[in-house]
């Protein structure tokens, strides 16, 4: 039997007192290490974390917080390479995909410590400037930001084991509060060698990180009106979330992000032949193939103007006939794996239910896998749907297939391209590929408030955007109605969800000596 790894809680390694579940190699099938959290003093892990951790990052001032999360940054970055043999093993990615995960985590972490440092020595945000409550000046109100004196839960996703733990924990220790961190079951090993790295280097206050690994059962029950919980998962996982007591009942301050029918918009103006026309084919490829299509940002609906709809097709699907996929370790592999077995039975349904009401593409249902055998490994190549009928196609707006998969569809006007869009009810980011920026402008305006996120590229930012599903820590990350409505990154703006707002109604000079000890953090 493999090693079932220990849980960090209560300032103290502790194993669980089952054999646990075993974590897979999702290309070679093989048992990796075990995961449980049975036997577990859940109370014990969150009151040690909410008091001991709390009180000891609350002593410190923003700018020595963020001098901790520079040091985290640097252990991470000397353990790189174990990183990168884990992801390969566990989460069956290229090397290529599972920068996105690591490196993608640390630099979101270190862009907090880079901020966090520009607060100073402050100990509270101030919200605004000082407002008269009525004529004489002498009495005012100002809003201050000041640390929620609670646990920051964290619920986590399969598919970002390091970015989901590190994007989050930058704004909250940043904040002075302290993570308990819960990562999805089929890829917790990574999250936990990486906060077992940071424990073991003694840089954060004890009770400041710890890490459940297994169940989630009993988590939500221990949370108390001033921690909070964020969530990043299926939408159903999320519901259930959203409806517990100390969310519903004790007002427990809750972020979800949920899945998304991500879009891409070509403008009428880019027409084949275009640049314009070529970065939406070459954005669609990357955005399916990236980490197998398993990411909440990933574009799902991809609309064209209905005389390119052949041309747009026909050059998505050259792209993805290039796209070699099977074992990660092996170099002419460009495409790993999905993330279990369950996962791709999961696509492969996912797939026929959509095809019901979309034709057929590019199908990389029987692409022969490299250096993978296909009765074990979760590999599968990208599939390309279309559906000539959008309107009537209503499942390809609301159910999400999370591997390698896209579908295509005609538009007739703008208007209609921006209704069809917002038939996923709110996503979290979609693309618009164009050359005229006042079209963009437009288009990126009418898509605003259904999104997150709005990427609009046009040729003289070919070589400059950031890509359409990568999560920038300087922009927001979340979306509105499906997409869960969470709010996450976006720089400094971050911290609001572990600060709790409060206006300070008092004298001016009460309020002077406020201010001294707090700071606008800017925009
Ligand atoms: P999931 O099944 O909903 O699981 C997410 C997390 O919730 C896991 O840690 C899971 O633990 C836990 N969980 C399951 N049931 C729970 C319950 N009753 N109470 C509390 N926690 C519970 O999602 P997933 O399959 O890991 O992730 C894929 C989905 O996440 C996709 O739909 C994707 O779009 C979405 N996603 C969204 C974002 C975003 O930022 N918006 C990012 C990444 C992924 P176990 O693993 O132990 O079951």
């Amino acid at each position: 039997m493999s090693e079932l790894l220990p849980n960090y809680a209560a300032g103290r390694w502790q194993t669980a007192g089952d054999a646990g579940t075993p974590l897979v190699d999702p290309v070679l099938g093989t048992e990796l290490v075990r995961v449980s959290n049975t036997g577990l003093d859940l109370g014990e892990a969150f009151s040690f974390a909410r008091e001991q951790g709390g009180a000891a990052l609350r002593a410190l001032t923003y700018r020595q917080r963020a001098a901790l999360l520079g040091e985290v940054v640097k252990v991470l970055q000397a353990k790189r390479d174990a990183y990168y043999e884990i992801a390969t093993a566990n989460s069956g990615t290229t090397k290529k995909d599972s920068a996105v995960d690591i490196d993608g985590g640390i630099f979101t972490l270190g862009q907090y410590a880079r901020w966090g440092d520009s607060l100073g020595d402050a100990r509270v945000l101030l919200d605004g400037e000082p407002a008269r409550l009525g004529k004489d000046p002498a009495f005012q109100s100002q809003h201050v930001l000041a640390p929620t004196r609670g646990v920051a839960l964290f619920i986590n996703a399969f598919n970002f084991p390091s970015w989901g733990l590190w994007e989050k924990a930058g704004p909250a220790l940043l904040s002075g509060v302290p993570v308990i961190v819960k990562p999805a079951t089929a890829t917790a090993w990574l999250t936990q060698r990486m906060v077992a790295d940071v424990v073991e280097a003694g840089i954060l206050p004890a009770g400041a990180l710890s890490v459940i690994c297994g169940s989630s059962r009993g988590l939500m029950d221990q949370l108390q009106p001033f921690d909070v919980v964020s969530f990043t998962g299926s939408a159903e996982t999320g519901a259930v979330i959203r409806s517990h007591p100390a969310v519903a009942e004790r007002s427990v301050r809750c972020n979800i992000e949920a899945d998304s029918l991500n879009s891409a918009l070509l403008l009428p103006d880019a027409a084949p032949g275009t640049e314009a026309f070529d970065l939406l084919v070459a954005e669609v490829v990357r955005e399916m193939t990236v980490k197998s299509g398993q990411k909440c940002t990933a574009i799902r609906r991809v609309f064209v103007p209905r005389a390119f709809y052949e041309a747009a097709a026909d050059a998505i699907s050259a792209k993805l006939r290039k796209t070699t996929v099977g074992n990660p370790r092996n170099d002419a592999v460009r495409m790993g794996s999905l993330v279990s077995r369950e996962q791709l039975d999961a696509v492969r349904a996912g797939l026929a239910f959509l095809r019901e009401q979309a034709e057929v593409l590019h199908d990389g249902g029987a692409q022969p896998l490299v250096d993978a055998d296909p009765a074990i490994a979760a590999c599968i190549g990208p599939t390309l749907l279309g559906a000539r009928d959008p309107h009537a196609a209503d499942r390809v707006h609301r159910f999400e297939v999370f591997g390698p998969a896209s579908t295509l569809m005609p538009y007739d006007s703008l208007d209609e391209a921006c209704a069809l869009i917002r038939r996923g009810d709110g996503s979290l980011v979609s693309s618009v590929y164009g050359t005229d920026a006042q079209a963009i402008a437009d288009a990126a305006l009418a898509l605003a408030d259904s999104h997150g996120r709005v990427h609009a590229i046009s040729p003289e930012v070919a070589a400059l955007n950031t890509g359409h599903g990568n999560v920038m820590p300087m922009s927001l990350h979340g979306g509105p109605g499906r997409a869960g409505g969470g709010e996450e990154l976006g720089g400094l703006r971050a911290l609001n969800f572990y600060h709790r707002r409060c206006a300070v109604q008092a004298s001016t000079a009460a309020l002077g000596r406020l201010a001294a000890n707090g700071t606008h953090p800017a925009r």
